[in-house]
């Protein structure tokens, strides 16, 4: 019996050792990428269900790994918020986002806001407006052509802090997200005492939507409760003309997904708004 025991230990303390080691090998890695170039900035569009006019993008960020590859965000971002390097990895995203942003004010292209993900431990960084503001003066870009989508990876323990921030970036005329809703820590609760603009219907819902009347059901609660605290709705992850369908019935505002289209260079993006110039 202590025999069991014994190996079921050693098994999860090689599995803890295993774990550890590869978080620090992504790390080190990720340093050496951001340093080189191997990270870039992809853009996914999100539409108005209403008349499926472009509405802006969201920025997703892709490591093109010198011999892994491809390798998601889903596996190095974690890491990332372990490690404390999703520090670097936001401001890269930002900066990216703002000198695009300049250089289609250059060219003369409508500029639709773009929205960057930010993780809560990013939020309470002591310099995180400054940094912001910093950047944003540096590309004279204005706080109506960002929006911020947060994820609740983590319990809000200080909702003052974190309300503060919020308040700063409404100052700016920054729009702010509550990612994935409907998952994780993100609760009904903090929708009254968080003040964000907008709630993004996580995709798992959407996902199912047709063939699940639970899901069903939850979306549209969501968005009638999102519609009575004023907030606008997105739906990430739409798929299939059903789900465009059934979602703008349920009164949904926007729509993003591979029905409409994948994440794209930037430069595919630019190209897409020199065509409604
Ligand atoms: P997210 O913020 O929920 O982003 C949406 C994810 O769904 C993206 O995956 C997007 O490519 C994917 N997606 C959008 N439409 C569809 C669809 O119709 N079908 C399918 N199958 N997938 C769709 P991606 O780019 O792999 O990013 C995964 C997650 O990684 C993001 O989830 C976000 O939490 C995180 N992430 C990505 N970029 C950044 C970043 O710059 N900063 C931070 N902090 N997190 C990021
Ligand atoms: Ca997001
Ligand atoms: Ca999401
Ligand atoms: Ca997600």
């Amino acid at each position: 019996h202590g025999k069991i025991i014994n190996s079921k230990y050693i098994l999860f303390e090689d599995y803890l050792i295993k774990s550890i080691r590869e978080d620090y090998i992504i790390e080190e890695e990720l340093k050496k990428g951001l340093k080189s170039n191997q990270l870039k900035i992809y853009l996914q569009p999100k539409y108005n269900f209403s008349d499926l006019s472009l509405n802006g993008a969201e920025a997703l960020i892709r490591w093109n790994h010198p011999s892994k590859g491809f390798m998601s965000p889903e596996k190095f971002i974690p890491v990332a918020e372990r490690t404390g390097l999703i520090i670097d990895i936001g401001r890269f995203v930002f900066e990216q986002v703002c000198k695009f942003l300049y250089e289609c004010k250059v060219n003369e292209l409508c500029v639709y806001p773009i929205a960057i993900n930010f993780s809560l431990p990013e939020l309470y960084q002591s310099d995180f407006i400054d940094y912001l503001d910093k950047t944003m003066k540096k590309y004279a870009i204005s706080g109506e052509m960002i929006e911020i989508e947060i994820t609740e990876s983590t319990i809000i323990s200080d909702i003052s802090a974190i309300n503060n921030i919020i308040f700063q970036l409404k100052n700016y005329g920054i729009k702010v997200s509550m990612d994935d809703f409907g998952t994780g820590y993100s609760s009904l609760n903090h929708l009254k005492i968080i003040p964000i603009d907008c709630l993004k219907l996580d995709k798992s819902f959407i996902d199912t939507v047709e063939k699940d009347n639970n899901s069903k059901n939850i979306i549209k609660i969501i968005i009638d409760l999102a519609k009575s605290l004023n907030l606008k709705t997105v739906a990430e992850g739409i798929e299939t003309k059903d789900q465009v369908e059934l979602l703008k019935k349920l009164g949904c505002d926007c729509a993003q997904g591979y029905y409409f289209a994948k994440p794209m260079p930037l430069s595919d993006y630019k190209k897409m708004l020199f065509k409604l110039k």
